[in-house]
């Protein structure tokens, strides 16, 4: 059977661009097609300064949210990063693998250096290396697929790479996995500043829906995206990003085409009217779902332990395997 694993940050409140572009797929298709493993990636929002409480917080609200989408334990393994051990173990290895120069070329690596610096923040080493902890988050399940937004599928290949140059140096281990991307929304764009991607752990929020969100405040945000100037409703991404992304996440709620509905609206006004409503119609039971959750911690918590067990007996005889590949003794 197919082996297909994702994950998300607990690194600020989970957006529409996760949604939209990553949570959406994994459950009304991916659990439903294959093997699939979805976890909550705590250890990756430690790259960056953090508050411990926070994500603590984050982490079981993430899980939470994942659940009101749709993901559901009979289907799926749902667990949280550092609960299984085998996560870091094999990172090791992969930081044996990369090379300082492929980390360096990333783009999100060089995007949230950058950040850091003109917050007046040092970099951690782990920002650099984060694409290794990736690397080992996918290879170690065996996994075939990693649905993702177009912004990880550069991770991904890096992942790609490392499992190959491992197999050839040391015998076939791990699976060669690859990225998907859903159809529309690959990369929902901040409402703000249509030209950089909606991300939940940006400082400014005037431009990013998070899924948790209050109707108003959905309502406000859509209603006052920056669009470009003109008055025509057409889908061009470059030429006019502002409405093309709106148009992209009309397309995504309605399973509509950004091309077809741009003939649909005579201005700018319209379309984002029926955008925002697109949006709380797809916001409305998910929030449902997950006010219910929150009242029954001990559910989320059985989840997260079932699923971090599965993920364990999956992830240890790779990892030993691996290990034993590359030369280091077993232990007697
Ligand atoms: P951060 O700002 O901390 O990196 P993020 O919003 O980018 O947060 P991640 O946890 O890094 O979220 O990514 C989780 C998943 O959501 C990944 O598959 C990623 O590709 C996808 N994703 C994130 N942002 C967008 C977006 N704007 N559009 C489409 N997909 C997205
Ligand atoms: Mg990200």
């Amino acid at each position: 059977r197919r082996r297909i694993f994702s994950g998300v940050k607990p690194s600020g409140h989970l957006t529409l661009g996760n949604y939209l572009g990553a949570v959406r797929r994994w459950a009304q298709e991916d659990q439903h097609r294959a093997d699939a493993l979805f976890c909550v990636v705590d250890l990756h929002a430690l790259t960056v300064e953090h508050d411990p409480a926070r994500v603590r917080r984050l982490t079981r609200q993430a899980a939470t949210l994942l659940l009101a989408s749709g993901l559901d334990p009979e289907h799926c393994t749902l667990f949280v990063q550092s609960h299984v051990d085998e996560h870091a173990r094999l990172s090791y290895l992969m930081e044996c693998t990369a090379t300082d120069g492929e980390m360096r070329r990333m783009i999100q690596y060089k995007e949230k250096a950058a950040r850091e610096q003109a917050r007046g923040r040092s970099v951690r080493l782990s920002l650099l290396t984060y694409p290794a902890l990736m690397a080992a988050d996918i290879l170690v399940y065996g996994t075939h697929e990693v649905p993702v937004g177009e912004d990880q599928t550069q991770h991904v290949e890096l992942a790609r790479d490392l499992a190959q140059r491992f197999n050839q140096r040391y015998g076939p281990v791990f699976t060669v996995p690859r990225a998907t991307n859903p159809r529309v929304s690959a990369r929902v764009m901040d409402l703000q500043d249509p030209t950089s991607k909606m991300g939940k752990s940006h400082a400014e929020t005037a431009g990013i829906v998070y899924l948790l969100d209050e109707p108003d405040v959905v309502r406000k945000k859509i209603m006052r995206a920056v669009t470009d100037s003109g008055t025509e409703v057409r889908y061009d991404r470059t030429g006019q990003p502002g409405v093309a992304n709106l148009l992209d996440v009309l397309a995504s709620c309605t399973d509509g085409k950004p091309e077809v509905l741009a003939g649909e609206f005579s201005s700018y006004g319209e379309l984002k009217r029926a955008t925002a409503e697109a949006v709380l119609e797809l916001l409305r039971p998910l929030q449902a779902r997950h006010a219910e959750l929150c009242a029954d911690p001990p559910y989320v918590d059985g989840v997260l332990r079932a699923g971090a067990e599965r993920a364990r007996d999956l992830a240890r005889p790779r990892v030993n395997e691996a290990y034993a590949a590359v030369g280091l003794l077993p232990p007697a």
